[in-house]
């Protein structure tokens, strides 16, 4: 059978289906605010609207129930309240934060609003979260936090909740790709001091654009309510004693967002099983291909599968390179609908080790003069982390090709691409 990358007929002809979560309930329920008139009910004063209207104390009440935390702030990003989250513990400008290369770039650029230095730790080889020995090394006497990253959906270790323990060292953990995850039996979120979760449109659930950040710390609630919302501005009416980093923003979610979301919420529990389920299916099916590993879940951890990443062994698969398996099993597939211009939902690595990106290369962040990364010497060398960049430059490869929008058929069309690819892995020679 001839591969299409060589101009075959591909296994798939049409679109995979649409990942679509909203539906009637979000609809009436949006409809209700805009009737309503009030999209927003926000003061930026010290006043009784200063934490938002009615759609977002009862979102907030419903998150915070859920995910069993006693505050849950929503704001209008995930990158938004990492920037809470950092501002909230009190760094200072020079401070090291230790964060994980391979995420999403918001949770690295967080500490530099602060003045703070990203400090990047290797990830694990098999779990692909914050490696402890590598953070061990990296922890200065200037170390404050850890940003910590439940990445794909895995859970971040408790191995390493205890080392920030006995390092007297606050983390904040980005459980964006991990709503609904556990560890343990307790949810992400609440295995740091600060847990910060994203509403986008591309996550579990979402609200268009939108974010949750949750703490069980009165302390930190109450700044990071102030740095959602014109901190400076309200900080002389409720008398606060310590104003440092209180420099707010407007980091407020809307009525219409916090409806969708009450929604959404509803329907979280459901669509995180179907993705856990979807995920290890195709782990089990993908699995006996020689050169395909990976899919390994950490003790203790209900997986989230935000994407499913597997790796790649070259010398397993008669020499056959990542790139070319992976570009010959694109070919095969198609786009998902309503993401067509990202081709198919199957790719090579994850991100770029974040440090290589040129703000971290050439140290330019805020001003032209290499503040803040000149209040330190951070190393952002190629080579700093070599597992992360084994991973992503040779081994790792991944997909968001499962979940509660796939049939029993779009499933076989993604296995069959896989087997198809293998068993005619001689074409890929020629
Ligand atoms: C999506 C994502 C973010 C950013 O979320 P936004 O809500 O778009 O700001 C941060 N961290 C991780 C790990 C993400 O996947």
């Amino acid at each position: 059978m001839k591969l299409a990358i060589n101009g075959g007929a591909p296994i798939r002809k049409e679109l995979f289906p649409e990942y679509k979560t909203i539906n009637e309930q979000e609809i009436d329920e949006v409809l209700k605010v805009i009737k309503s008139g009030v999209l927003s009910q926000f003061l930026g004063t010290h006043h009784d609207n200063f934490n938002g209207g009615p759609q977002i104390r009862m979102f907030e009440n419903e998150w915070a129930e859920y995910f069993e935390v006693k505050h849950a702030i929503s704001v209008n990003s995930c990158t938004s309240g990492l920037i809470c989250a950092v501002g909230a513990l009190d760094i200072e400008p020079g401070d090291e934060v230790i964060c994980s290369p391979y995420t999403m770039i918001a949770s690295a650029t967080a500490p530099l609003f602060y003045g703070a230095i990203p400090v990047f730790a290797d990830v694990e080889k098999d779990f692909f979260c914050l490696d402890i020995a590598d953070v061990e090394r990296k922890i200065t006497n200037k170390t404050r936090a850890i940003i910590a990253v439940d990445i794909f959906g895995q859970p971040i270790s408790k191995e390493l909740i205890d080392l920030a323990k006995k390092r007297n060292l606050a983390i904040i953990e980005d459980c964006a790709q991990s709503p609904g995850a556990k560890l343990n039996d307790v949810f992400t979120g609440k295995l740091g001091d600060v847990g910060v979760f994203s509403l986008n449109y591309h996550k579990h659930i979402h609200t268009g654009e939108g974010g949750v950040v949750v703490t069980d710390n009165d302390h930190l609630a109450e700044r990071i309510r102030l740095i959602r919302n014109h901190a400076e501005a309200v900080v002389g009416g409720r008398k606060t004693q310590k104003i440092n980093n209180l420099i707010g923003f407007n980091f407020r979610l809307t009525e219409i967002q916090a409806a969708i979301g009450r929604e959404q919420l509803k329907k979280l529990s459901g669509i995180v099983s179907q993705m856990n389920s979807g995920a290890k299916y195709l782990i089990k099916e993908l699995s006996d291909i020689p050169g395909i590993s990976g899919g390994k879940e950490r003790k203790g951890a209900y997986h989230a599968y935000y994407a499913l990443p597997l790796l790649w062994d070259q010398e397993k698969a008669d020499g056959i390179s990542r790139k070319s398996f992976i570009q010959a099993v694109a070919a095969e597939l198609q786009p998902t609908k309503n993401r067509e211009k990202e081709g198919p939902l199957i790719g090579q690595g994850y991100v770029k080790p974040l440090y290589l990106e040129p703000c971290f290369q050439q140290k330019i962040a805020f001003g032209s003069k290499g503040y803040p990364f000149n209040l330190g010497n951070p190393d952002y060398s190629l080579g700093s982390c070599p597992v992360v960049e084994d991973l992503h430059f040779n081994r790792l490869f991944s997909t968001q090709l499962y979940g509660p929008h796939f049939k029993e058929n779009d499933y076989q069309d993604v296995i069959k691409a896989f087997y198809k690819v293998w068993e005619n892995r001689k074409e890929l020679y020629q």
